[in-house]
């Protein structure tokens, strides 16, 4: 196994020749998969991260690789069988990292389990060969046997299903290491400030190196936009500001909560599809700990750390409270956090209402490539679609292969021992070393954020680790590991509202 380029290293190639068939934009789900897919097929490609990879959206999901279920229910079969076929792909291509996950939807109305049932025998119908285990009917005693913790009075039954769960940011790293054995040139901590055009066609972008400040001027005819609910701010980031008019993303917040296994000690997901103001909640297993979400809130601005407010508790408490015979207190949450949903505006039809899930792709008049919205599950099929879109405004080298080769193309990252569980590890020398090597960390958050997950699962444990892990960094060559950040972060995602 080979180390990456360190970043002295990869800053010298991009000085020796600052010109690729494409640069990437963005470090999360949609940006890596892009480039993979790009690279994969014979092509030059930078991505530059203003942050940390994944440190975006891509860190703060639920961590389901879905068909969605819900989607189902609102009729969008052809968005729900693709997202089947994308979960097949990702347990398949990051066997180390995604696993199936059984899902436990309790009944406490008589017509509820035929009714969602039947829903979920189309669910595995539209998987095909792709399923992931068949749905089963079960009675109380054995919904009480999924789901130990569950409240039984009124319980009358459940039905079981399979989705799969995956490590979210560790899969966006694992991305960028694929990437980066294919040529791909990654830069975390790297900002695009600008655009560069000609004649009115975007030909390069300006990075700055959030490190030392330095700016590189690079070229490319792609440049590939996949900065989530931040696309709007380089749509207008060309010679025409109004470019970015009208907006394409409406962000929404969805929080999370912690708490520990006691409160449901299982290996199965409870889902409860419709809440009593009909909003859907999850309880979700997760490295040991349970996860509690999410939310959907409309907010006017993106900012890096969104905060949840009590509102956002109120109700993932409340309605826990409901299901569990024990119900978790504030006082009982590890860890909040929150993500922004990139959802995307029917900017076509000037309206502010029409907002999809799925993803879009905009070319803009200078040729800069959009590509927002989707999900993670799917991020494969988006690069695929981002590439297919690219070639037909010939945005890339004549001679690009047209065929994708992500279908079954594997993915790096079973070697890592940041592939642990155990939260304590990340501590080690061995861990960090690994981390600074091989997965780009640097500083104390890359790591007990993104490539251990301590942050996400028990704030307070992450706060104690902060002098080891920055030990760590130093000895491993990093200047400034930025102590300082995680222990902020820390203090915000221990305070529940
Ligand atoms: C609460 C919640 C739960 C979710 N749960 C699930 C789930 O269970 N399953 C699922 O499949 N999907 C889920 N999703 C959706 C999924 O997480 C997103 O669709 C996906 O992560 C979006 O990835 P992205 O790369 O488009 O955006 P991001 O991850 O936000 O990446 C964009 C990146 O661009 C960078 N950037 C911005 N501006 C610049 C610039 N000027 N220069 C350089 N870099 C820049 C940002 O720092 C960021 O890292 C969930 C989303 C949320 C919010």
């Amino acid at each position: 196994m080979t180390a990456s380029l360190t970043r002295t290293q990869s800053f010298a190639k991009l000085a020796e020749q600052p010109s690729f068939d494409m640069i990437v934009v963005g470090g999360g789900a949609t940006g890596l998969g892009t480039a993979l897919d790009a690279a994969s097929r014979g092509l030059r490609v930078a991505v530059f991260e203003s942050h940390d990879f994944a440190s975006g959206t891509s860190s703060r999901a639920t961590k389901l690789a879905h068909g969605g279920v819900r989607y189902l229910a609102q009729g969008h079969i052809p968005l729900v069988r693709e997202a089947l076929r994308e979960r097949s792909r990702l347990l398949a291509n990051a066997p180390h990292n995604a696993h199936p996950l059984p899902f436990v939807m309790p009944s406490f109305k008589w017509w509820e389990r035929p009714f969602y049932g039947v829903g979920l025998k189309v669910y595995d119908a539209l998987s095909g060969a792709h399923g992931l285990g068949a749905t089963e009917f079960l009675s109380s005693v054995e919904t009480q046997q999924a789901l130990p913790g569950i409240r039984s009075d009124g319980l009358s039954g459940g039905v079981r299903y399979w989705d799969g769960q995956f490590n979210d940011a560790r899969l966006a790293i694992d991305l960028a290491r694929t990437a980066a054995s294919f040529g791909t040139l990654v830069f975390n901590y790297c900002k695009v400030d600008r655009l560069i055009e000609e004649a009115g066609k975007v030909v390069g972008v300006h990075v700055v190196d959030q490190e030392t400040g330095q700016g590189y001027d690079v070229h490319s005819r792609c440049v590939i936009n996949a900065t989530g609910v931040w696309v709007d701010a380089l749509r207008g980031a060309g010679v025409d500001p109004s470019a970015t008019k009208p907006h394409m993303v409406r962000p929404s917040r969805g929080v999370h909560l912690v708490v520990s296994r006691d409160f449901m000690p299982t290996d199965s997901a409870m889902l409860i599809p419709k809440t009593r103001d009909g909003r859907v909640l999850f309880i979700v297993p997760w490295l040991g700990h349970l996860i509690l979400g999410t939310t959907d809130t409309p907010v006017d601005a993106a900012s890096r750390e969104p905060y949840a407010d009590t509102a956002d508790v109120d109700f993932i408490l409340g309605e826990a409270a409901h299901y569990l015979k024990r119900a978790p207190t504030r006082a009982d949450v590890l860890s909040i956090w929150s993500g922004l949903r990139p959802l995307v505006q029917d900017v076509s039809a000037g309206s502010t209402k029409a907002i999809s899930r799925e993803h879009t792709i905009e070319i803009a008049a200078n040729g800069l490539l959009t590509v927002t919205g989707g999900k993670w599950t799917t991020y494969r099929a988006m690069s695929e679609d981002v590439m297919a879109h690219a070639l037909a405004a010939k945005l890339l080298p004549v001679g690009t292969s047209p065929d994708c080769i992500t279908y079954d193309l594997p993915i790096l990252g079973a070697d890592s021992p940041c592939n642990t569980p155990d939260m304590a590890r990340a501590g080690d020398s061995d861990f960090v070393r690994f981390a600074v090597e091989h997965e780009f960390a640097r500083t104390v958050s890359d790591v007990l954020a993104r490539r251990s997950r301590v942050l996400f699962l028990h704030a307070k444990a992450a706060e104690k680790l902060v002098p080891a892990v920055s030990e760590s960094l130093i000895k491993h060559g990093v200047m400034n590991p930025d102590a300082a950040s995680l222990v902020h972060l820390a203090r915000q995602y221990q305070s529940c509202p």
